[in-house]
């Protein structure tokens, strides 16, 4: 399979590289960066947080910028030393948009892609920076000795707060819009539209709540959704999947959900892939870094844990839900809460927010939350144990989530979104939201944009009689 290729940075590394690149005299300018892989199954993403930018002396600003030898070399010896790739970076002061590359640009990336792909193992990733802010990036693949092809990007990601996204026009077209979606794209305007409907978005866990999450975004518009789920639909499922019959059990959730949004998708050009598999398994994480943003809507640790690494190793923002019920032992409901927050770097992680507990990754790794001796043992109102839920909460959760994933794309005012949410249906209020990040020494934020190389082992098999 052809691989796509994109670039994600973090927000951080953008507001750097916008105050070293677009300067105040107009110029053009240049730096160099590290990059790590990020393998999706049909996708390579560059990533990258960590610059190299310039010392006085390294490189010539006369208005067609050059770099000198030693900068290169000290660019190479740091990519090295963290075991990632180097990434060249220039302006164009003047241009708006996706950019084109003039024969200057080809010559200097070309000329250096032998150098550095030799030096680390990894091609040279080429990025311009236009002057209203939008990026363009190519890959130089070595593809014969000493030659080395252009493979242009699909988009650059920029992750923060929000999400700032550049597509590369040839590869990824903006979308024709359909009469089925008149009034959606009258809500927030053409432009938005084009850029929300372009973006590769996963749902891991085709449960009550991802059901009606990939049911919204089919609506909505949304081209290219990605299901993952290994699970069969049972009788007992019937009372909250939005999109599954009597006649569907026993089938695949992801299948059926798949082929039920083919019917409900406004897009023109729809589609959803089922992936039968857990996130954890290596199917369903290589499905998941395809993606650019992720539903969470698993429910237990091991696949929050996963989701997490992705959200900060991998630069894909994931929107992770939660429902909590309780009755008392007369079966009266006690109380039931439901949350949703967003999980990029910057924002708390799914572990600092108290989502899953890493003790009990392990115990699942290790086969014991599907041995109902253990699970029996374990107090009553614990988590793993609650088998209490109903459609309308779902409902709520993966509103919440949407609204939370429309936030963090649109940007309406300029407004990031909430973060996190917590709604109470016992007393019906909303918890005043507070702006929370990752405790000190949480191990996610020293792993943020080192995708493959990030050193956490977090796959496995899924134990053979497991079931969501
Ligand atoms: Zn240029
Ligand atoms: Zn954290």
């Amino acid at each position: 399979m052809t691989k796509a290729f994109s670039v994600a940075l973090t927000a951080e590394a953008n507001a750097i590289l916008n105050a070293h690149l677009l300067r105040a005299d107009g110029q053009e300018d240049l730096c160099f960066a590290v990059w790590h892989p990020s393998s999706g199954a049909s996708r390579m993403t560059a990533l990258i947080h960590r610059l190299i930018l310039p010392n006085a002396g390294e490189r010539s600003v006369h208005g067609n910028v050059s770099f000198n030898p030693p900068y290169l070399e000290r660019a190479v010896s740091e990519a090295n030393r963290v075991g990632g790739g180097v990434a060249l970076l220039h302006s164009h002061p003047d241009g708006r948009g996706w950019q084109n590359m003039s024969r200057d640009d080809i010559n200097a990336e070309q000329g250096n892609a032998p150098a550095c792909f030799g030096a680390t193992g990894l091609p040279l990733v080429g990025m311009t920076l236009a002057g209203d802010g939008a990026w363009s990036a190519r890959f130089w693949q070595r593809v014969a000795p000493r030659q080395y092809e252009r493979k242009d990007c699909l988009s650059v990601r920029v992750i923060g707060d929000t999400l700032a996204i550049s597509f590369y026009d040839k590869l990824a077209p903006r979308p024709s819009f359909s009469r089925a979606q008149v009034r959606t794209i009258a809500s927030w305007g053409e432009r938005r539209h084009a850029d929300l409907a372009r973006l590769r978005i996963g749902v891991v866990g085709a449960g009550s709540v991802g059901g009606m999450i990939a049911e919204a975004l089919a609506r909505t518009g949304i081209q290219r959704v990605s299901a993952i789920d290994f699970d069969h639909i049972e009788e007992h499922n019937l009372d909250r999947l939005v999109y599954a019959t009597k006649a569907d059990v026993g089938l695949l959730k992801a299948e059926v959900l798949a082929s039920r949004l083919q019917g409900s998708a406004t897009a023109n050009d729809f589609r959803c892939d089922p992936v039968i598999a857990a996130v954890y398994e290596d199917a369903g994480f290589r499905a998941a870094l395809d993606c650019d943003l992720i539903f969470s809507c698993v429910d237990r640790p091991w696949g929050r844990h996963v989701l997490n690494l992705i959200a900060y190793a991998h630069l894909i923002p994931v929107f992770d839900g939660g429902i909590a019920v309780r009755s008392k032992a007369n079966g009266d409901l006690l109380r039931a809460d439901w949350r949703a927050h967003t999980c990029a770097p910057g924002r708390a992680c799914m572990a600092c927010l108290g989502q899953y507990s890493t003790g009990l990754v392990q115990t699942e790794r290790e086969g014991m939350l599907d041995d109902p001796s253990y699970i029996e043992g374990l107090p009553r109102d614990h988590a793993l144990k609650a088998r209490e839920n109903v459609f309308a909460f779902s409902m709520s959760c993966a509103s919440f989530q949407v609204l939370q994933m429309l936030n963090y794309v649109l940007k309406p005012l300029g407004l990031p979104g909430p973060g996190q949410q917590m709604y109470h249906f016992v007393g019906s209020f909303m918890e005043p939201t507070a702006a929370a990040s990752c405790d000190a020494g949480c191990p996610f934020t020293a792993i943020v944009a080192k995708g493959d190389h990030c050193g956490f082992d977090v796959l496995g098999k899924r134990p053979s009689t497991s079931s969501g």
